[in-house]
């Protein structure tokens, strides 16, 4: 697998891409795995004449094999990356101007949420809410001036699902898509290849899958876009350090092998969940009951990591389960190997008020568990104990 796979005949799969795409031997030493380049700057062999780097806020060799590696996983020809995923939806957002307006999934990141209405909102972009699960619903709330369509599938915390191609299909003219595809991770979905044209992802969650990094991604195949992001990237330098880039190109690498794994593990958990009679609601895409379940099975080729549930008793009863797991930490993120039980009500959603979590059926009782890759016996057995121990009623 020399040149990174890049002279093979065929096309490459997911994880092969994984390990090498991007990733070639350095030209200077032979070192088989990309260096950490912790440099700020590059020395010139001529005024005017670069061997391709100058400054690492523009271009770091560590990044740029991580941004080649990410690329490749969307299936992409072009990425950069950020240093949060905040900043890469910031740079998703840099192709729009005053008095353009956003069409966005109602039950969007927190975060993307509150950029959209406390920050562009000053610059003159106006942002309308839609249940984007239906298509001609979601294209009805398009103006003149619609830019952008922003879509999560699947939604957090409650694994609600778009159909990217019928959007897709459905666009008006002028109108860019752009998917955060955090919570699927391209190994489940890939959303240029359904239409998108910006995929935007969270690389602190699965891409890094090690809960150790922050960082993002804005990955296209439209040349004339990644222009005006890597303008936006340089411009306002929210990049990532060579060590970031580093631990994100590792964690990547076995994407495929640990989404596997949080999608295995998630269906068991997710069919115990269910078939406990303390347990009101089970929310997962895997489960036959999901109501989009065929959409799932159609767009993503498994189910992801993140389960969400409410128990019966309440929101004291789930306080109480979300403090009695042991091998389940009480932690908001997600995606890492780890598995993790958080409220959505009073930690991720906690800054919503009570009226737009109430919209959003973000109720008080509410759990959200992201499945890591330990075995699924024990975190069955935790569970298990953990609902034991605060009998439900009903
Ligand atoms: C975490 C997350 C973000 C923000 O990413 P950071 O790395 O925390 O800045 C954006 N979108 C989704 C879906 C996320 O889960």
């Amino acid at each position: 697998m020399r040149n990174g796979g890049s002279n093979h005949p065929s096309p490459l799969g997911f994880s092969t891409r994984a390990v090498w795409s991007g990733q070639e031997a350095c030209p200077a030493t032979g070192a088989t795995i990309v260096p950490v380049y912790q440099t700020a700057t590059f020395t010139l062999p001529e005024i005017g004449v670069t061997k391709g780097f100058d400054y690492s806020r523009t271009v770091n060799p560590t990044r740029c094999a991580m941004e080649r590696q990410l690329a490749a996983l969307e299936g992409g020809t072009f990425a950069s990356a950020f240093a949060s995923g905040m900043a890469a939806v910031a740079g998703a957002t840099s192709l729009l101007s005053c008095g353009d307006h956003i069409i966005a999934t109602r039950d969007i990141y927190g975060g993307t949420h509150r950029l959209f209405t406390t920050v562009l909102s000053r610059y003159g972009i106006d942002v309308t809410f839609v249940d984007t699960s239906n298509a001609c619903e979601t294209w009805a709330a398009a103006r003149p001036n619609t830019r952008l369509l922003w879509l999560e599938t699947p939604s957090n915390p409650l694994l609600r699902l778009c159909d990217l191609e019928a959007l897709a299909r459905l666009r008006p003219a002028g109108t860019l898509i752009v998917a955060d595809n955090t919570f699927a991770s391209p190994f489940l979905q890939q959303p240029l290849a359904l239409g998108a044209d910006m995929v935007v992802h969270s690389t602190t969650k699965y891409i890094g899958g090690h809960s150790d990094v922050i960082g993002g991604a804005v990955i296209t195949n439209d040349r004339e876009i990644a222009e005006q992001v890597a303008y936006h990237q340089n411009c306002v330098g929210a990049v990532p350090g060579p060590w970031d880039a580093y631990l994100t190109m590792r964690g990547a690498k076995t994407l495929g092998l640990r989404m596997r794994a949080h999608s295995r593990n998630a269906q068991v958990i997710a069919e115990f969940l269910a078939g406990r009679g303390d347990v009101a609601e089970v929310h997962y895409p895997g489960l036959a009951a999901h109501p989009q379940h065929e959409l799932a099975k159609r767009q993503m080729s498994g189910f992801g990591g993140i389960v969400s549930f409410r128990p019966k008793g309440g929101p004291e009863r789930a306080r109480a389960i979300a403090t009695s797991t042991s091998i389940f930490a009480l932690a908001v993120s997600l995606g890492g190997v780890e598995s993790l039980i958080c409220s959505p009500a009073r930690m991720t959603h906690g800054s919503l008020t009570p009226q737009q979590r109430a919209q959003l059926d973000i109720t008080d009782d509410l759990l959200r568990l992201s499945v890591g890759i330990e075995e699924v016996e024990d975190l069955v057995a935790d569970l298990a104990s953990a609902l034991d121990s605060v009998p439900g009623h009903g």
